[in-house]
């Protein structure tokens, strides 16, 4: 699979030197030349400096024959806007944001965004720990529906 990774902050890094791992195509953007410090020195895949949001700078990144794009700044913004080009302008099949605002991740979900709320995601996690449950699977972390701790 060719992956386009924007954002090669703790998440971004550790997302693509998996997927590198696991055998697919990753090009990882990011604004910022040292955050591509995190990636390590025999980092497999491809690295591009520039703005997420800028669609020049995702088609040297390879958008247009990309599998999957998912959008890690943290700017919740930022990824929701690239995720949209990343779904509407080049059709990329897997676009996938990640968002830390609960409220936002709710109303793009809504919108046909692919979001994915890791705050939401992360509080739950840890709230069944501490009730000492048996942690449950992934999916069941991740709905956007029902929560009271969306207000
Ligand atoms: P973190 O705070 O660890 O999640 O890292 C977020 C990463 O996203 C940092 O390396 C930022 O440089 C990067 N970033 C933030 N906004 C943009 C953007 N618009 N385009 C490309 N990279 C960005």
């Amino acid at each position: 699979m060719k992956v386009i990774i924007l954002g090669c902050g703790r998440v971004g890094s550790t997302l693509a030197r998996l997927m590198v791992r696991d055998g697919n195509q990753v090009t990882v953007v990011d604004k910022n030349r040292d955050a591509f410090r995190r990636l390590g020195p025999g980092f497999k895949g491809t690295t591009i400096i520039g703005n997420g949001t800028d669609e020049e700078i995702l088609k040297k990144a390879g958008i247009e024959t990309a599998d999957a794009f998912v959008a890690v700044t943290n700017g919740d913004n930022t990824n929701i806007m690239s995720v949209q080009i990343a779904k509407t302008k080049f059709q990329v099949p897997k676009p996938l944001a990640r968002i830390y605002d609960p409220i936002r991740a709710c109303a793009y979900q809504e919108m046909g965004v692919d979001t994915l709320c890791t705050t939401l995601i992360g509080s739950r996690i840890i709230r069944d720990h501490l009730a000492g449950k048996e942690l449950g699977l992934a999916m069941d972390y991740c709905s956007l529906e029902d929560e009271e701790s969306v207000v």
